[in-house]
């Protein structure tokens, strides 16, 4: 017979995602709706694109973001594969930071707003604070579901140039390009 107390203990253990809710779920289809459509205006666009990138993949990944709640998902790191693509799963089980519950991270880790799945075949879960996350952190996280990369890999392709820490620098370069506005900024002439 099956020992159903152990089963849910197994269940809650191991497949514990919370899925955002409330106010900020809320929160989430507004800004993910908008950004949706940001990233095609053509400043951001061009940007995109100069570095290997283009608005319809950005936008897409977008639409298939799955949002939880960082602060309450108990799945561990290597189970919710936030971590870049490039390392193995096998790897992967060798790091021990990656062996704690997301929310610990969260709950460390005070700075951290969002963490994305960027291991895997199928990268759709995005993991936010909160009240801490807007349409860059949003566009930010897509873009580590889009190509897998780590923080610095995706920074460098980018065009990072090592003034800020690489997380800061995507989140401005997607900033300073406009990607969180409807509308291309006037050009200087
Ligand atoms: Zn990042």
């Amino acid at each position: 017979m099956l020992n159903f107390q152990a089963f849910l203990g197994f269940v809650n253990g191991s497949v514990d995602k919370v899925p955002l809710s409330g106010g900020a779920y809320h929160e989430w289809t507004n800004l993910i709706s908008e950004a949706e459509q940001d990233v095609f205006n053509s400043d951001c666009a061009c940007f995109l694109s100069a570095h290997g990138l283009d608005s319809l993949s950005e936008a897409e990944a977008m639409l298939f973001q799955i949002p939880y709640d960082g602060t309450k998902s108990k799945i561990t790191k290597i189970n919710a594969g936030v971590y870049p693509n490039s390392i193995s799963a096998k790897q992967a089980e060798g790091y021990k930071q990656l062996s704690i519950p997301v929310r610990q991270d969260f709950e460390e880790n005070q700075n951290i707003n969002a963490e994305t799945q960027a291991h895997g075949a199928t990268r759709t879960d995005v993991y936010f604070r909160p009240g801490a996350f807007d349409k860059i952190t949003i566009e930010h996280e897509a873009l580590h579901s889009l190509t897998g990369k780590s923080d610095s890999d995706l920074a460098s392709q980018l065009g990072w140039d090592g003034s800020d820490s690489p997380s800061v620098f995507i989140s401005k370069a997607l900033r300073d390009n406009r990607c969180d506005k409807r509308t291309a900024g006037k050009k200087k002439k």
